[in-house]
């Protein structure tokens, strides 16, 4: 959303700004009540093996149903509890439901090997996630190689000390994978330091890889460097089979899209995978 409106955060016509601003104050006091309300719950998108079509882990993606707004995207609310601090909170909710709900599964018969999170920029820089993200896992008991915590590529760049604090994730056990992989600039050789395991090529590459020789390029070249670093790489935003064959052939085992599934209910997993 800041992003949309330009480097200096200045806007043209006052009318409009003041219309915005209204709303904008609106759906802020709107989300700060919505966790109290039970009005945010999470949705899980499946992540696969290409070849096979095995499930491999879930993503969790927070979802908010205002009853007057109805359901508000995350595109048009994070951005807005990161601005207003209520990401700390919210960040904390997700990661005990996701936790929890991987220990439901288990109980309903399911077995999901590994449930992905995303964390925000704003998580880290309250210091200690660490400290967070490790007594989640001790109050739900699931184990932190199951946890895979998702940062995006800009995140990671423009956190002063973004090393630091992923390297604390990655002491207590739990995975880390870079979001969106391909459209921030992390240098390579930062890069190696970081104690990742995941690529996520952002779908945005993913979207005309058939037939756009750069994105075919970009996205062969981050395959690469995934199998060149020994990491795991998954695409994001899968839609056809053409998209997936292209990835297999290019030595991309893992997907996500909706192709496969759309983020779904928890029951609505169960219900998809527990058959098999
Ligand atoms: P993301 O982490 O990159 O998540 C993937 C987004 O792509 C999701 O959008 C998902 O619904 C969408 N997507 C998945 N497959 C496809 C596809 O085949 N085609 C298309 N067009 N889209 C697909 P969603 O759920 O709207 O989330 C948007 C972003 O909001 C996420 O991007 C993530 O950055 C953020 N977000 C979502 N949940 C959380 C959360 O719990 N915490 C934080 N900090 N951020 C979150
Ligand atoms: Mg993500
Ligand atoms: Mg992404
Ligand atoms: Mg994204």
């Amino acid at each position: 959303q800041a992003k949309a409106r330009g480097r200096n955060g200045y806007r043209f016509y006052a009318p409009s700004m003041t219309g915005e601003g209204m709303e904008r104050l609106r759906l802020e006091t709107f989300l700060r009540r919505s966790l109290e309300k039970n009005e945010i719950f999470l949705n899980y998108q499946p992540q696969v093996e290409i070849d096979t079509g095995r499930l491999i882990g879930v993503e969790a993606l927070v979802r908010w149903n205002h009853p007057e707004l109805g359901l508000v995207p995350p595109s048009r609310f994070i951005a807005l509890a990161e601005d207003s601090g209520f990401i700390n909170q919210l960040g904390k909710w997700v990661l005990e439901e996701a936790c929890r709900q991987m220990l439901r599964w288990q109980q309903q018969g399911l077995h999901v090997p590994k449930m992905a999170v995303n964390l925000s920029l704003k998580q880290f820089e309250r210091g200690s996630i660490a400290g967070m993200v490790d007594a989640i896992l001790q109050e739900t008991g699931l184990e932190p190689q199951r946890l895979q915590l998702e940062v995006t590529e800009s995140v990671i760049m423009n956190t002063s000390d973004a090393l630091g604090y992923i390297n604390d994730l990655h002491a207590i056990g739990v995975g880390l994978a870079i979001d969106d992989f391909g459209t921030g600039y992390s240098s390579l050789a930062y890069l190696k330091q970081l104690p990742v395991q995941t690529l996520k090529i952002d779908r945005s590459f993913i979207k005309d890889i058939a037939s756009d020789a750069d994105d075919e390029a970009i996205t062969i070249a981050i395959i690469e460097l995934g199998r060149s670093m020994q990491l795991s790489v998954i695409a994001e935003g899968v839609e056809t089979q053409e998209q997936a064959a292209f990835l297999l052939r290019h030595g991309c085992r893992l997907a996500q899209g909706y192709f496969y599934s759309r983020p779904v209910t928890a029951h609505d997993i169960v219900e998809r995978w527990t058959s098999l």
